[in-house]
């Protein structure tokens, strides 16, 4: 049941309320439970806020300890013991191992804030007012962010024009055997170019939102070589594919040992899982020499959200101590990628491509409206599922790091009974799409079964 409330009180930008109509009441882990008691694989997290699940007991038993001990909740930028704590389990964790030398701010609790800060300060460090972002990035919602985001739709709410940003072509976004750099370098060397010296390039090294876009080690590396010959920041933007969504901890360690060949961003970004439990929380790292901020020069109230610091701790000593998760990943995301590969030769021309790195993977669909009929298919057979790209034509796998291998089969097996129904749905609206390879018909295995109409 939706109470009508939501209809009458709740602004018509509600988004993702759309895609998935029910009320839900109670999550745990890759599951989420409805006022109707149905039951839901999540292979969404939170848009990837969830990599340790919903409500995880030694996250949740953290947290209740915390707050039973009367710890400080709200803090502005004063120094706090829980503040401490995350600090000094993110520099032994995660910043030492990897040889990382990062000073690291608070920009307020939300992604878009630690974007925000990241453009400001390149901006300050450089004295130079461009940045260069790629085609499909994705960066948040403040202006500042907007700016160099690339959706038309996203941008147009704005309302104002969008100043100082510069899309260039992404890894692959010129199709095969067009290296994207050439023109950036080109771009770089030719002072009547019409491209102004940027104080920073900002990317993500795979694309969520923009459709699940993964740039090739290659690509990142010689991006990085670019960015330094030219005096310009590297600003790497790990706020959905960091925190161990791509396997490793930093989406960019895949180019290499952060010691030896890594490329190494000049400002980091991370959010949404790093509180581990769904709390809001975002930091800003960059190496020491940037740090050129003047006492206060940013701020704001919720700075200082302890609650987020105590699960962030607690999830960086449960799961980045030693390499379980990063290798349990790996092997989850094989799984993913031999079921996805089954679907796709079975869809024939529907699905076009396949791609993903980790966790997080996708299928690019042909018509674009496949993916959403896809997704509103599976929400029907008990799993939720997003779409991401310019046309919202990719089926977007993303649940959560830890989802254990029942959940994870249950949902791969309703996502391919959900292609199946789409594809036939596709094909009784339209006689003009291609036949399914043979009598495709996958068996439903789910334990949850939702195939009654879902009623808005
Ligand atoms: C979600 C996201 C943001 C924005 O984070 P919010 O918390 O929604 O402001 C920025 N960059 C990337 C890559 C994201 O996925």
């Amino acid at each position: 049941m939706i109470p009508p409330i939501f209809e009458r009180l709740e602004s018509e930008v509600r988004g993702y309320c759309r895609s998935f109509p029910t009320t839900f009441t109670h999550a745990s882990g890759a599951t989420l439970r409805d006022d109707r008691g149905r039951e839901y694989v999540d292979f969404f997290a939170g848009a990837g806020a969830l990599s340790y699940g919903h409500d995880a007991p030694y996250l949740r038993e953290a947290l209740i300890a915390y707050l039973q001990s009367g710890g400080i909740v709200h803090s502005l930028d004063l120094h706090t013991a829980a503040k401490a704590r995350f600090l000094e389990t993110l520099e032994e964790v995660v910043l030492k191992p990897r040889g990382l030398d990062m000073k690291v701010m608070f920009p307020g609790p939300t992604g878009t804030n630690a974007v925000e800060a990241a453009l400001k300060l390149a901006r300050k460090v450089t004295g130079r007012t461009n940045v260069v972002s790629f085609t499909n990035g994705f960066h948040g919602m403040t202006l500042g962010a907007l700016a160099v985001t690339g959706n038309a739709g996203k941008r147009a709410g704005a309302g104002v024009p969008l100043a100082h940003g510069r899309a260039l072509p992404f890894d692959g976004y010129l199709g095969e055997g067009v290296d994207t750099l050439d023109f950036f370098e080109h771009l770089l060397r030719d002072s009547s170019s019409g491209l102004d010296k940027p104080a920073a390039v900002i990317l993500e090294t795979v694309q969520a939102e923009g459709g699940v876009n993964v740039a090739s080690v290659e690509w990142l590396r010689r991006l990085r070589r670019i960015t330094e010959e030219h005096g310009v920041l590297l600003v790497v933007d790990d706020i959905q594919v960091g925190c161990g969504r791509t396997g490793p901890f930093f989406s960019f360690e895949r180019t290499g040992d952060v010691r030896t060949g890594a490329i190494t961003p000049d400002i980091i970004t991370l959010s949404k899982s790093l509180s581990g439990y769904g709390m809001p929380f975002a930091v800003t790292m960059f190496r020491p020499e940037l740090d050129v901020w003047s006492p206060g020069e940013h701020n704001g109230t919720f700075r200082g959200f302890n609650l987020a610091m105590v699960t962030a701790t607690a999830a960086l000593d449960a799961h980045w101590r030693d390499d379980t998760l990063t290798r349990e990943t790996a092997r989850k995301a094989e799984l993913v990628r031999a079921r996805l590969a089954k679907i796709a030769a079975a869809m024939g021309g529907r699905v076009v491509d396949q791609r993903g790195l980790g966790l997080i993977q996708g299928l690019e669909c042909r018509p674009a409206k496949l993916a959403s009929m896809v997704s509103k298919a599976a929400f029907e057979r008990g799993l939720v599922i997003e779409t991401a790209g310019a046309n919202d034509e990719v089926v977007k796998v993303l649940p959560p790091l830890v989802i254990d291998d029942a959940d994870l089969a249950r949902g791969l097996d309703v996502l391919e009974a959900s292609f199946a129904v789409a594809a036939r749905r596709l094909r009784d609206d339209d006689d003009d799409t291609p036949a399914l390879t043979s009598d495709y018909e996958p068996v439903i295995h789910a334990g949850a079964s939702h195939d009654e109409e879902v009623r808005r």
